[in-house]
């Protein structure tokens, strides 16, 4: 299964939190996060790929692996109580899942559905 895992700032204690609860799973995945993400992923013990940070593009890349089908999920724990300077990204991103029809969970409580369907 190949994951990306996105959190913005105030998120990111959350996608360690759940990174924590579900690393069996995701240790059983090839992981890519955008920079910052994946430096908090590597200090939980998680293996991952990391591509820019997302305000200087990050998302951009984790968006064009969806529309390429390099990707079976995205995991982006957005931030709705803060602004972004990459935010036209962070829509093109979840557009491109749409338009790929590729699962995105924008919180915890999707991101344990996804990939508990992931598993079956
Ligand atoms: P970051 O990027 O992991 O490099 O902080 C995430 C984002 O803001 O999209």
């Amino acid at each position: 299964m190949r994951i990306a895992l996105i959190a913005h700032d105030g998120k990111k204690a959350e996608m360690v939190s759940f990174a924590l609860q579900h690393s069996t799973l995701l240790k059983n995945s090839e992981l890519f996060t955008t920079a910052t993400t994946g430096k908090h992923m590597e200090q939980a013990g998680l293996q991952v790929t990391k591509v820019l940070s997302g305000p200087q593009g990050g998302d951009a890349q984790i968006a064009a692996m969806v529309a390429t089908r390099q990707l079976d999920a995205v995991i982006f724990f957005r931030d709705p109580l803060d602004k972004h300077p990459h935010e036209p990204d962070v829509q093109m991103l979840m557009r491109l899942c749409d338009v790929h029809n590729i699962p995105l969970a924008t919180n915890f409580a999707t991101a344990m559905l996804i990939l508990e369907g992931l598993q079956k």
